[in-house]
Order: structure tokens, then C-alpha cells, then sequence
């Protein structure tokens, strides 16, 4: 380990963000996963959430995830609406990535707020149950010929957003964790 790569670590870990997160809601290709994992590294996610397709298991990783799943934890969930209910039982407000009557422009969302963004499986999407389980429905406005993105870029998108809401708001300057938690996540990362 040398110095440079100690304060990389050291840098990074303490502009984590433990009150910005994702749910993944039966993502089952790899690539997308990975992809969503490397997005929730870059912008500060500390954990994220998953509920496994029907299968029952997460999916693995690729290459598409750049080692980010060494960096951000994930947690597995045995449905989506009782992992809305619980995380909002935790004080996140729920949002998740869906087309109904209630939905609005991602943009008209505070990020600052403790925030999950729920995502939804490739085929079907974010099911009825979580999605009215959730604080908000959003969208990112398609102006073109396909209905939707790919779940991976749709995650992007929104967790930039949250990105740059916070950091106008100095959140990324603010010690995510106590000091002794901080240490022993540091020793962790540094000595797997
Ligand atoms: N047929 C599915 C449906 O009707 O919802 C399409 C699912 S889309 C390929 C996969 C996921 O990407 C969605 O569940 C949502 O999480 C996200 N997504 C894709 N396009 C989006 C958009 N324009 N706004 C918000 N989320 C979007």
C-alpha cells in the first residue's frame, strides 16, 4: 500500500454518501448491475440494495463494474415493497423510476434529502406494488422514438443529478461517518 493509494482511500471513504442509495428491483443481467454499481461508486453511494430475480440470487459481476463492488456493499432484500417500507423506515424518502399519473420530472426532486432511488428490472420495470409503496414516482423525459433507457444509464442520470444537488449543498464535505467507524472501514478497504 503506498501513501498515495492510503490518502486515495482515505479521500474517497470520506465523501461516501450512507444517505444516498439505490434499490434494484430484480436487475438480472450482469452488465446492468455492474454498470449500476460503478455509477453508485462514482457519485458516493456507501450501500446499496438489491431484491434478486426470480431465481433468487443476485447477479454476478463483470468486467462493466471496474472492481466497484469492492468499494460500495450491497444488500440483499427478499421483496421490493417491504425493502421501500424499510428503508423509508430508516428516513429515505423513496423514489422510484416510474411512469404513472403521479410521475415527475427527476429534476423537481430534492436529492439533499436522504434519497433511494428504486430501479426496475429490464423487462417489466418497477413492479405496481413498490412503485405506489414509494414517496414519488419520476421520470427523465424521452423525447425520442424508444419508450425508455437502458436501466444502467437511467441510474446515472438520476444519482448525477443527486451528485450535483449535494455537492452545491456541501454534503460531500461532511464526515460520513463517526471517527471510529471511519477508522475501521479504512482499515478494511486498505487490508482486505
Ligand atoms: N418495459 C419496462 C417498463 O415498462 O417499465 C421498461 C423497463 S426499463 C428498460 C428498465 C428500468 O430503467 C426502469 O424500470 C427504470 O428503473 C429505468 N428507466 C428507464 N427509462 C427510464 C426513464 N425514462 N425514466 C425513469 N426511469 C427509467
Amino acid at each position: 500500500m503506498t501513501p498515495e493509494r492510503f490518502e486515495k482511500l482515505k479521500r474517497v471513504l470520506s465523501q461516501r454518501q450512507p444517505t444516498l442509495t439505490v434499490l434494484m428491483e430484480e436487475v438480472n443481467k450482469p452488465h446492468n448491475f455492474s454498470a449500476i454499481l460503478r455509477s453508485c461508486d462514482a457519485v458516493g453511494v456507501w450501500e446499496a440494495h438489491a431484491v434478486p430475480p426470480k431465481n433468487g440470487k443476485l447477479p454476478t459481476y463483470n468486467a462493466t463494474s471496474g472492481s466497484a463492488e469492492k468499494w460500495v456493499r450491497v444488500q440483499s432484500h427478499a421483496d421490493a415493497p417491504s425493502a421501500v417500507r424499510e428503508l423509508q423506515g430508516r428516513g429515505f424518502q423513496v423514489l422510484a423510476t416510474h411512469l404513472s399519473a403521479r410521475s415527475v420530472d427527476y429534476r423537481e426532486l430534492d436529492y439533499t434529502r436522504p434519497t433511494c432511488v428504486l430501479l426496475g428490472a429490464e423487462k417489466w420495470g418497477v413492479s405496481e406494488e413498490a412503485a405506489d409503496a414509494a414517496d414519488a414516482n419520476v421520470v427523465i423525459p424521452m423525447l425520442g422514438m424508444v419508450q425508455s433507457l437502458n436501466v444502467s444509464v437511467a441510474c446515472a442520470t438520476i444519482l448525477f443529478e443527486a451528485q450535483r444537488q449535494r455537492l452545491a449543498a456541501g454534503l460531500y464535505g461532511q464526515a460520513p461517518f463517526p471517527p471510529d467507524e471511519f477508522d475501521r472501514v479504512l482499515f478494511e478497504w486498505a487490508y482486505p
